[in-house]
């Protein structure tokens, strides 16, 4: 089911100021007030309709997001599934807008969603509430994201309270009846002809409150703790991966279910590999004279250093796979590969000798021993003709 636009609803567009949305609202609640819709289902939703797109829109914060984001950006701004009327925060102006009308509601089922429906059974308010899940990022070098590694997470989490179980008594008292709603949980205040239901503040809807708190968490029920969490770093982790650990999170509140601690991988850049995907590039300076007679050389990988031969007449850039010496794929079988570049390095601070041989040895030449230059040459020979 597709949802209405929030300034549509109250006839507006995103420019509109709070007194035009306050104005707005006004007029369609009188519009479909339930004293002159009387048993009408189409007002009745109506009412409710535009009541939501009131309450977010008169609220900065709310209106920002939902500017940002519509009404994806809307889960979690309401206490349940979606706005109902426990989540209306403007009873107090309907007084302002009704004036003294009596009888508010009474043509409508509204009741239900007022005093009951809506409230309670969303977590929220009273019942139980799941622990937070934490968040914590662990650096790790390149070669042990190749390898897996243990590490620990240092975290700072809510626990429920030891001393009193959760319960926020001193071990050995008794929790007694809240005296501000009566043991009911919900505060029941009029306003106006119309009463609106709310979550005991005192006894955050539970409806008992512990008469001797608990010494060690102040009746709080949870208390901080450190603890230090092993975490298994699967090898082929990249930066950016993110591992769940299922219950590391915060204790929840009235036998709420823990929340649970997502760890996220950086990986440290290393100093001769660069990671591509599974792949690991590594560049290698070979000598001319290597590149031209071919040669066994020296080259690193993960697991210590390994000889590979180049062919005669290597050319600088060229790049070798050699199979298997890469990273561990994630959750699956087998390895990357590495992919050595191999660069040409033109030789510096040569002496005497050398200079003539170098010499000697270009002057016999000619464009022969230079294919690659001799097909550029004629290219742009052939461009400037
Ligand atoms: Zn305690
Ligand atoms: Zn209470």
């Amino acid at each position: 089911m597709s949802k209405r636009d929030y300034y549509e609803v109250l006839g507006l567009n995103k420019d509109s100021s709070q007194a035009e949305i306050k104005k707005a609202y006004r007029k369609l609640a009188l519009k479909y007030h339930p004293d002159k819709n009387s048993g009408n289902k189409e007002a009745e939703e109506r009412f409710k309709e535009v009541s939501e797109a009131y309450e977010v829109l008169s609220d900065s914060q709310k209106r920002a997001t939902y500017d940002q984001f519509g009404h994806a950006g809307m889960q979690g701004a309401f206490s349940g599934r979606g706005f109902t009327w426990s989540d209306f925060t403007h009873f107090d102006e309907f007084n302002d807008i009704f004036g003294n009308l009596e009888g508010l509601f009474r043509g409508f089922g509204i009741g239900t969603d007022f005093f009951g429906g809506g409230l309670g059974s969303q977590g929220r308010r009273g019942g139980p509430r799941r622990g937070a899940d934490l968040q914590y990022e662990i650096v790790i070098e390149f070669e042990e994201a190749a390898s897996g590694v243990e590490k620990k997470a240092e975290v700072q989490r809510y626990e429920t309270c030891g001393s009193c179980r959760g319960s926020g008594a001193k071990a050995g008292t008794k929790k007694t009846r809240c005296p501000t709603c009566d043991g009911a949980g919900q505060v029941v205040t009029s306003s106006g002809f119309f009463n609106i239901s709310r979550t005991c503040d005192r006894c955050e809807g539970e409806g008992e409150i512990a008469k001797t708190p608990c010494p060690k968490c102040q009746g709080e029920a949870r208390a901080i703790v450190n603890r230090s969490i092993k975490v298994k770093i699967p090898a082929g982790v990249h930066t950016g991966n993110r591992l769940r650990i299922q219950g590391e999170g915060e204790s929840g509140l009235r036998g709420g279910g823990r929340g649970d601690l997502y760890i996220y991988i950086n990986v440290k850049p290393h100093s001769i590999f660069e990671r591509r995907d599974y792949d690991i590039l590594c560049e290698v300076p070979i000598s001319f004279p290597q590149a031209v007679f071919g040669a066994e050389i020296g080259v690193p990988t993960l697991n210590g250093n390994i000889q590979m031969k180049i062919p005669d007449g290597t050319q600088s850039g060229k790049v070798f796979r050699i199979k298997g010496r890469g990273i561990p794929k994630l959750g699956g079988y087998g390895k990357g590969d590495e992919l050595v570049r191999v660069k040409i390095e033109t030789p510096i601070n040569l002496n005497e000798e050398q200079r003539s041989i170098l010499k000697e040895f270009a002057d016999a030449c000619g464009e022969d021993v230079t294919p690659m230059h001799k097909s550029f040459v004629n290219k742009v020979r052939q461009l400037f003709k």
